[in-house]
Parts: C-alpha cells; structure tokens; sequence
C-alpha cells in the first residue's frame, strides 16, 4: 500500500512538472500564426506559464498547428509527430485547423477537414482567429489535463 502511495505521489509531481514546462513545435500555414506569434510576445509572455517554443521536435512535448492543413502537407505533419518523443500532446489553434473553417469540404477538395482526422489532438483553441487570450486559455487546459485535473477548461 505504502509503494502504491509513493508511485502515485511520484506520478502526480511527474506530470505537474511536465504540465509546467511544455516545449512546444509549431506549424503555422495561416493567419492564426500573428496570433500565436503574439501570445509568445513579451506583451503577453507565454513563457511565464513554462511555455516556451522549440525548432527540434524531438525536443518538444506539444504539437501546435494552426490554419488550413492541406492533404499533401497531413502525412508530413503526421511524421513530424511521429518523430517527437513521448509522452506528447497536440492543440489545434483557430477554425481552420479544427474544422477545415473558411477552407472546409464545402469549398475545397484539398483541405483536411479538421486535424483530428490527421493527429491525436488533446485541445482545441475556438476562434477565427484566436485571441492571444484565447490561446493562452487553451495551454492552461492543456496543463490541467496533464496534471490529470477533472477541469478541463478555464472559466477564468
Ligand atoms: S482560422 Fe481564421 S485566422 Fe486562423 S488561419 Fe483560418 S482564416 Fe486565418
């Protein structure tokens, strides 16, 4: 009973320290890039949260995408997931990656309607685009998620 206890106290500090520092890779092919870009910025400082953005996806714990994803472009985007290590995590920012938005199945024959159907994703970020606040709700509830918190979203 003792070893169950110790193992789970360790799980539970495991995943409050990855929740506080998640590296993140991002592909952007849209205009919800100024956004994320913005959010990174020193005006809203992402970094505070433990946030900070990576080159090297063997590097990051988080796969960011937003804007419209093409059919050539998803397999490529699949192995660029494939080669971050694990454990990993995927947010899709805006409507255009959640849905296809602007560019979905109505309008267009080569865009993926939502990255679901390309990558695992743990949260959506809503919004066309997303404000910085937004964005920055949508890492809070990723955090909340990894330290296995039943609260999925911020209401503050
Ligand atoms: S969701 Fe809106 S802001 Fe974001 S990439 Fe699509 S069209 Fe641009």
């Amino acid at each position: 009973m003792t070893g169950g206890l110790y193992l789970s106290t360790v799980g539970r500090v495991l995943n409050w320290a990855r929740s506080q520092s998640l590296w993140f890779l991002s592909v952007n092919s849209g205009c919800c890039a100024d956004e994320l870009l913005n959010t990174i910025g020193c005006r809203y400082d992402l970094e505070r949260y433990g946030c900070a953005l990576q080159a090297d996806p063997k590097q990051s714990d988080l796969l960011i995408v937003s804007g419209p994803i093409s059919r050539k472009a998803a397999p490529y985007l699949k192995q660029l997931y494939d080669s971050m290590l694990a454990p990993k995590h995927v947010m899709s920012i805006g409507a255009c990656a959640n849905s296809g938005g602007a560019f979905g199945p109505e309008v267009s024959y080569s865009v993926v309607p939502g990255l679901n159907q390309v990558l695992p994703v743990d949260v959506y970020v809503p919004g066309c685009p997303p404000r910085p606040e937004a964005i920055m709700n949508g890492f809070l509830a990723l955090q909340d998620k990894i330290r296995g918190n039943k609260r999925a979203l911020r209401q503050d």
